[in-house]
């Protein structure tokens, strides 16, 4: 896969710049032509898994808008994780196992993989050394209507999230309550084991992004999320602290599963939100950078005490439907086209 991607990667950047001429975009049909015949000095990986390649490759050129990628390096530390994409045809059921390019693949938990039809999908390895089957199957959307309206969802450092509901996510531990195995992992010099241990706390992490979301879209037929930009932020010295809050996965899955569920996902825009008390609409929260660390306060002008972050994810939830006076000439809440990140 590594050589067939290298070579797919050096000939379409020289033929975008060549040294004479005008530069041309090879598309996946076109590198499908230059490797036809490749296979038989691959131990016959299959036409369609190199095409498979060039298709991907092609996609990946086009999302990164760049003319040449990174290789695919076979060794040492930057070693690219193993993959083998293919088409439907060429993986097949035989009796208990799978069959694939002349091998028999033995699965877990098979029976999840009968009665299914399954599309284009790869083997791919992850940094412990695992080797995992993808195989994206058609399932049947559902719309049905949520038992709730409205929710504003903030995204935020210390929590992950906080919903208008006073629903929070706490997300950002997992790392942190095994970082000690970790280090005493990498000190004994076990490097699988302290790989495993970052996999473990990757799939916890995960694991409760998606119970969140799944709970979000199931509940509420209106989301509004607040559109922190994890890129703008991860930029400032907060960085780890984005990363580890996982807000782009949040967002994305979000998105993704409100679409299915038939949900209204707004990415609304989050000027003010903290600042603003929900209450009487004064702008007498904290603000700054150096403020994150205030949880709750109390409104100088009415009283109540906030929780900082719902208080904010109440905000987001009434954005849009707040009158353009009470909050401020410029900054009144508009939807903002959903972001990349
Ligand atoms: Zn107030």
């Amino acid at each position: 896969m590594n050589q067939v991607w290298n070579y797919v990667n050096a000939t379409s950047h020289k033929a975008a710049r060549p040294f004479a001429g005008k530069g041309k975009r090879l598309s996946a049909f076109e590198l499908d032509k230059l490797t036809a015949g490749a296979t038989e000095f691959f131990d016959h990986i299959g036409s369609e898994t190199i095409q498979r390649v060039n298709a991907e490759f092609a996609t990946r050129r086009k999302q990164f808008k760049r003319t040449k990628l990174r290789w695919r390096v076979s060794q040492g530390a930057k070693r690219a994780l193993g993959w083998i994409p293919f088409k439907a045809a060429q993986l097949k059921h035989k009796g208990k196992s799978l069959r694939f390019s002349g091998k028999a693949v033995r699965v877990f938990e098979r029976e999840l993989l009968e009665r299914v039809t399954w599309k284009s999908g790869c083997f791919a390895q992850d940094a412990v050394g695992d080797w995992w089957l993808c195989l994206p199957v058609a399932r049947e959307v559902q719309h049905g209507v949520a038992p709730k309206e409205v929710v504003g969802i903030d995204l935020g450092l210390k929590d992950t999230a906080a919903t208008s509901d006073g629903d929070k996510l706490h997300a950002g531990h997992f790392y942190r309550s095994i970082e000690h195995k970790i280090a005493a992992a990498q000190r004994r010099g076990h490097k699988r084991q302290a790989k495993r241990l970052h996999r473990f706390a990757a799939r916890r992490r995960k694991d409760a992004l998606h119970k969140f979301s799944t709970r979000i879209v199931s509940d509420y037929q209106t989301i509004r999320i607040g559109d922190v930009s994890s890129l703008k932020l991860a930029k400032t010295r907060m960085g780890k602290s984005v990363f580890d809050a996982g807000w782009g996965m949040l967002k994305a899955q979000l998105q993704y599963k409100g679409q299915q569920a038939g949900r209204c996902v707004l990415i609304v825009s989050e000027k003010d939100t903290t600042r603003t008390c929900n209450d009487c609409k004064a702008l007498t929260g904290p603000r700054g950078l150096a403020m994150l660390v205030v949880r709750t306060w109390v409104c100088s002008a009415c009283g109540v005490t906030h929780d900082r972050d719902v208080n904010s994810a109440r905000n987001i939830r009434s954005a849009g439907s707040l009158p353009p006076s009470v909050s401020g000439n410029e900054s009144s809440p508009t939807v903002a086209e959903p972001s990349l990140t």
